[in-house]
């Protein structure tokens, strides 16, 4: 038997691997930093035995209570990702699988390769309405893409989307990749009308360095990036600063910003309610926006979420806070689940890659909806 993860995204480290019986593994932490969550692993056995597999230090982990009624991915293709026996006791993590072929992929949820984001904006800058825009180098030398999505104009809306400023959420570039499809189908109404109204402009990978290196929620320097926005710098946060940049210089008129949460088993949404300046019309366009969203699909809530901010108490380092502050603008931070959704339970998968990808969407159709009432 052989534990291996030195791959792109991978994260293990293997304690004792001598008996298929008791396999006892460690999930690393995100470099410089205390946050660990994120597993990414190959098991290679000829003999297709039943594998107990032990993360011993899933106690410990980021977020505990996401382990609860967590079962864990597994692949053979790297292409389907199914579910696979899980148990948590409170200390270890343990995963009971008799694979069918002599090597299988274990993940925390279906990884998102960087040579899949390099896939989805090479083929995206090809469409007519796209531009690609290289804003500048992470702190291990990776680019930092923005695409550019229709042409600006004399009142069209200026509507941005961020996605993976934690690494391990791979759902979030898993949406937009399903938001980028319909966004740039020539032949899909929504896009064009939208297209007629708004400019897009798209991160879909905020953190291309946490990303390879298999961390849960920091950069190559372990800072949390959803924790820069007031004031980053490109020594520890170019990702942000580069971003912000441009959204300082361009303008913003709605930001979608897109996560994932380890503990819920829902689709929810967080707003701005606790910013200095929120008032009745970003409280009435946030309604309008999820009351739509729930029309458009079961797989989103809004009954159960985060606990809203009091009035003033917003923490104004997190990104859709900052930015909905600053440009007065519809601003949310989108969740998906690493589980399920409660709502809408699919036992053989779970939260997936594609009903990922169908949520970002479903979201398209939802901006044609309040486009017209952003400003
Ligand atoms: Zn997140």
């Amino acid at each position: 038997m052989q534990i291996t993860a030195n791959f792109d995204s991978g994260n293990i480290k293997v304690i004792d691997a001598t008996s298929p019986g008791n396999v006892q593994l460690e999930i690393n932490k995100d470099n410089q930093s205390e946050f660990y969550q994120w597993f990414h692993f190959k098991l290679h056995n000829n003999d297709h035995v039943e594998h107990v597999i032990h993360l011993i230090n899933a106690g410990k982990s980021a977020y505990v209570e996401g382990w609860d009624d967590y079962q864990a991915v597994a692949s053979y293709d790297r292409e389907h990702w199914f579910r696979v026996p899980t148990e948590f006791d409170g200390e270890k993590l343990t995963i009971t699988f008799t694979p069918e072929f002599d090597s299988v992929y274990f993940a925390y949820f279906a990884p998102y390769s960087y040579e899949r984001h390099q896939d989805l904006i090479q083929s995206a800058q090809m469409d007519i309405d796209c531009q690609m825009l290289l804003l500048g180098q992470t702190i291990d030398g990776r680019d930092m893409t923005m695409l550019k999505i229709g042409e600006e104009g004399k009142g069209k809306k200026k509507i941005w989307l961020t996605a993976r400023q934690h690494p391990g959420e791979t759902m979030a570039e898993w949406f937009m990749e399903g938001f980028l499809d319909r966004l740039l189908d020539e032949d899909d109404g929504v896009a064009r009308a939208l297209l007629d109204k708004a400019v897009f402009y798209v991160v879909p990978n905020m953190n291309p360095d946490g990303s390879y290196r298999g961390h849960l929620r920091t950069n190559a320097v372990g800072a949390n990036l959803n924790r820069e926005w007031l004031e980053p710098t490109m020594e520890r946060s170019p990702e942000v600063y580069l971003v912000r940049e441009q959204m300082l210089e361009i303008g913003v008129d709605m930001f979608l910003d897109i996560h994932g949460d380890e503990a819920l088993p829902y689709n929810f949404v967080a707003g701005c309610e606790g910013n200095p300046s929120y008032d009745e019309r970003n409280k009435a366009l946030e309604e309008q926006f999820k009351k739509m969203l729930i029309a458009i699909t079961p797989e989103f809530q809004d009954e159960v979420g985060y606990d809203k901010d009091e009035p003033g108490k917003a923490n104004m380092t997190v990104a859709t806070n900052w930015v909905g502050e600053q440009f007065d603008c519809l601003a949310f931070t989108i969740e998906m689940p690493f589980k399920d959704n409660a709502l809408l339970p699919d036992h053989i998968v779970g939260w997936s890659d594609e009903r990922s990808s169908l949520l970002g969407r479903d979201v398209l159709t939802t901006i044609y909806h309040v486009v017209d009432d952003l400003r």
